[in-house]
């Protein structure tokens, strides 16, 4: 096993496979590689069908003895402060985890990533004290009658989720539900695991109860046997479109509640009186951040004619000049796909484009030697029925068109199966106002990208998923509305 310099000194968290405080056996191990230079740096558990019944036995245990849920709200407030805290002081480890196993540049763990989960964290910290259910009166039926509402959680969650933001993504799932009540088991992508390895670390030490929070490490079956298991009351998945699809399948022999925050392929409309000196270095890191591994990437532009030329060779330079590097190094922008499968899966994307006569916008971009590297690419003339223009892509590649006028742009950006994000580039709110009351999407940015906060609710519409996380929104997804009416 081989460490990039950089990373020479960075001690890898407990990887064993732990449910409660027992270590249990895995059924295999599951290579994790640095996807910067290809070599294996640690093997974690294959977590089987015995550690996922323990996982959820200790979950369900914990959900009532000691009484999690039941634990004064203050009390778990406090706990999720503490384990905040925790990560705050143990940042620079957590982010090189993460840059580690899923290649992405560690100045972008550490500013990025980490800081992220950590306002998530903070966020709902403060909710379990703020979750009263509501007093009222009964409108249809005479007599007299105390009614009240309790919120009560769920129960055992299984979180599943992907590689490109590995804790944030996961935090987006655990903080709601532990302050909800709930218990949770997360499967991290099996491709990176290491930071919710580190933070199970965290949690014990912060003293969370055993089986509050458990990490079962594994790939797709590890997943399924989660979500199929009866033991487990909600889902919360966040991957690919075809795994939410057999996660909702699976969910429906025990009516499980279930959330899925899928694919996308998210436009960008650039009208003609838009920011050009704001709109193009946004529309294209929109796209190529994090090398274009984002749920939400604006992968599709739709640019006015008359400035068409001007922004697709814009686009093109803002590519060309991104450092691509490995992600020890401090002065890497892009790092490399997270795997040779998913490098491989972005250049066949790219190869069919070409081979249907798409041409891209040439620019000369040197590629480290080693590591899933893939250059920026810009496609232009993208018919709207091109592959490139309508299946996620999950890789660099922006898929450029022109628009006439803004229902045209509004309708080819309507024209998807997907309904994630969806940006529009102007300098008139009137217009912005007009395209984000006519976009399918569960998010509009006018003039700004990649924008996530935990106050206000994201998700898809379409195949893009089922329900939202964040904002308040996101707790009714963890708890279940009890209706008390008591005849006086
Ligand atoms: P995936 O959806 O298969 O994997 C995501 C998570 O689901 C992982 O933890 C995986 O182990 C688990 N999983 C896999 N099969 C499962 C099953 N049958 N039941 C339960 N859990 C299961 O994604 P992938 O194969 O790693 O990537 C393929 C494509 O998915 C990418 O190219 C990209 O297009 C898309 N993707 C989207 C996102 C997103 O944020 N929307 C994230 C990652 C990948």
């Amino acid at each position: 096993m081989t460490m990039q310099p950089g990373f020479a000194d960075l001690a890898l968290p407990d990887l064993r496979l732990r449910v409660g405080d027992d270590i249990l056996p895995a059924t295999g191990a599951v290579d994790v590689e640095d996807p910067s230079t290809g070599a294996t740096v640690a093997q974690v558990p294959l977590a089987g069908d015995t550690a996922v019944d323990a996982a959820v036995a200790a979950a369900r245990a914990a959900l009532v003895a000691p009484a999690w849920r039941d634990l004064a709200p203050l009390a778990r407030e406090r706990l999720l402060h503490r384990l905040a805290d925790a990560m705050e002081a143990d940042l620079p480890r957590l982010a090189a985890l993460e840059a580690l196993d899923t290649g992405k540049p560690l100045t972008m763990a550490e500013t990025v990533d980490i800081p992220s989960a950590i306002a998530w964290l903070r966020c709902y910290a403060g909710w379990p004290s703020k979750l009263a259910g509501r007093a009222g009166t009964l409108s249809a039926t005479p007599g007299d009658y105390h009614v009240y509402t309790r919120r009560e959680p769920v129960g055992v969650v299984a979180a599943i989720t992907p590689w490109n933001f590995p804790l944030v993504l996961a935090m987006w799932k655990i903080a709601p539900a532990l302050a909800a009540g709930c218990t949770l088991i997360l499967k991290p992508a099996a491709e990176t695991p290491l930071s919710a390895l580190r933070l199970a670390e965290l949690a014990r030490a912060v003293g969370f109860p055993p089986g509050v929070f458990t990490v079962l490490t594994g790939d797709g079956a590890t997943g399924a046997a989660l979500s199929r298991h009866p033991g487990v009351a909600k889902v919360a998945f966040t991957g690919s479109t075809a795994t939410g699809g057999a996660i909702l399948a699976a969910s429906v022999p025990d009516f499980k509640r279930v959330t899925l925050e899928l694919g996308g392929k998210s436009p960008s409309i650039v009208c003609a009186d838009a920011d050009l000196a704001k709109a193009i270095p946004q529309v294209a890191m929109g796209c190529f951040f994090n090398s274009g591994q984002i749920c939400y990437a604006g992968s599709r532009a739709y640019v006015h004619r008359s400035i068409y030329d001007q922004v697709l060779d814009g686009l093109a330079d803002v590519g060309a000049a991104l450092r691509l590097g490995p992600s020890a190094d401090r002065e890497s922008q892009l790092g490399p796909l997270v795997s040779a499968r998913q490098q491989a899966r972005v250049a066949g994307f790219v190869a069919r484009a070409r081979d249907a006569g798409i041409a891209a916008v040439e620019r000369r971009v040197t590629l480290p030697e080693t590591g899933h590297f893939l250059a920026p690419t810009v496609l232009r003339d993208v018919p709207p029925d091109a592959e490139v223009a309508r299946e996620e892509v999950f890789g660099p590649v922006l898929a450029v068109t022109a628009f006439d006028d803004l229902d045209e742009a509004i309708a080819l950006s309507n024209d998807s199966a997907y309904g994630l994000a969806a940006h529009v580039w102007t300098r008139d709110h009137a217009t912005a106002h007009h395209a984000a009351a006519r976009l399918e999407a569960g998010t509009v940015f006018a003039n700004c990208i990649l924008v996530a906060d935990p106050a206000f609710p994201f998700g898809g519409m379409k195949a893009s998923g089922i329900g939202r996380e964040n904002g308040s929104e996101v707790l009714d997804a963890y708890l279940e509305p009890k209706s008390v009416i008591m005849a006086l």
